[in-house]
């Protein structure tokens, strides 16, 4: 018997094992995959993994019992680094103290993958009684833009495996999260063509080629502030877009033949992330044409440097429901971060965020979870456990 309150003592010490792996996202997380596939075909799970280009890391997916479907909990094993901040803890071992545990990740996320991992004795059993299985992913690169998930993705769809529903366990304080935005991060390379500054009726001006896209970027931006989507709930409840990052230019007296800049965009849910590259291709086709009867070898080239699609969970979605229904704290939130359980749901797999500990004490030094999360995220889990048989079909 545990207090209650306490966590169940599997999670607590699959957390201290958890946290000694060092999984930052520049190292290698095998050791860390390794050992959680170990523990899962321990307990009866069929386990497969993906590897990423240079075979350093890989996504696990582990399935408890058999059939189509089913309900997959899912954790990033990767962490922020801990360099420069101030740890008055081992940041790679558990320290327990004031109802807390610390270490990097604690709560972004190996809280909650602990907890998954605490319960894997149980999954063979209940995916039996439940007639459909569990299955456990594991992703690599989450904190570097969530780059394994895709992947992951990809691989599942080649293994047939489509789940009815995903939990993805990033800190919420067990609140299901039910929406966030997307995010689109481009690049912009305009070639010009360089002169000296006295003739300029020769050159292509990069530099001013690249304002105008940039011009409209903060057209768009004031567009969608005043007039365009609102999601209410969101704290910024429209879609954003800003141009961040700028670079073009050798000299004061010299055309610039080259200019490069990134943008960002982060947009609600409903809105079609294509309208506004429509919008900016549309221009920049426009731009070229003038450009190119100066000098044909110059142009303007759009690159999709990252992409985060938006979560919107329904009510209706069984795994929203049925989780909602287990939680003791009936809040449902809109959050302004990007997570993994948008490229389930681009799947076709509902999902929702649900989690231990808070946001705000993540990518932190002293980085905790209270242990009184831990214990309502374990409570969480082993009720789904038991009711995900019990749907209407
Ligand atoms: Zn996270």
């Amino acid at each position: 018997m545990t207090a209650a309150g306490a966590p169940d003592p599997r999670t607590m010490a699959r957390l201290a094992e958890i946290l000694a792996f060092d999984t930052v996202s520049r190292s290698s997380n095998l050791a860390c995959i390794d050992w959680a596939r170990a523990h899962c075909e321990a307990h009866g799970a069929v386990t497969r993994l993906d590897f990423n280009e240079d075979r350093t890391k890989a996504n696990m997916l582990a399935t408890f019992g058999e059939g189509p479907g089913g309900i997959v909990l899912s954790g990033h094993v990767d962490v922020v680094p801990v360099d420069g901040q101030p740890w008055t803890v081992d940041p790679f071992a558990l320290t327990v103290k004031d109802g807390r545990a610390y270490g990097r990740g604690a709560c972004d996320m190996k809280g909650f993958d602990a907890v998954v991992m605490g319960h894997v004795p149980d999954y063979a059993a209940a995916a039996r009684a439940a007639g459909r299985p569990i299955h456990v992913a594991f992703t690599y690169d989450e904190e570097r833009g969530c780059l394994g998930i895709p992947k992951l993705i990809e691989a599942m769809h080649g293994w047939g495996i489509r789940p009815d529903g995903a939990v993805i366990g990033e800190p919420t304080m067990m609140r299901l999260v039910s929406s966030h935005k997307g995010g689109r991060i481009w690049r912009c390379r305009v070639t010009g063509k360089a002169a000296h500054s006295s003739l300029t009726h020769q050159a292509v001006n990069a530099i001013e080629y690249a304002a105008a896209i940039i011009a409209r970027i903060q057209q768009i931006s004031d567009r969608e502030r005043t007039q365009g989507l609102r999601v209410e709930g969101f704290d910024v409840p429209f879609t954003t877009i800003s141009t961040n990052l700028f670079s073009g230019g050798n000299g004061s007296n010299i055309v610039p033949a080259l200019a490069e800049f990134l943008f960002d965009y982060r947009f609600v849910p409903g809105f079609d992330p294509e309208t506004i590259m429509a919008d900016l291709k549309g221009l920049a086709a426009e731009l070229e044409g003038r450009m190119k009867a100066v000098a044909p070898e110059t142009g303007i080239a759009f690159e999709l440097v990252n992409k985060v699609p938006a979560l919107d969970a329904k009510p209706t979605d069984e795994i929203y429901a049925m989780s909602l229904a287990l939680l003791p704290d009936k809040t449902v939130e809109k959050v302004a971060y990007g997570t993994e359980a948008s490229f389930f749901q681009d799947y076709g797999v509902p999902s929702i965020v649900c989690g231990p500990g808070s946001i705000e004490q993540a990518h932190k030094a002293d980085e905790f979870v209270a242990l009184d999360q831990l214990a309502a995220c374990d409570r969480f889990i082993g009720d789904l456990l038991g009711t995900m048989g019990r749907r209407k079909v």
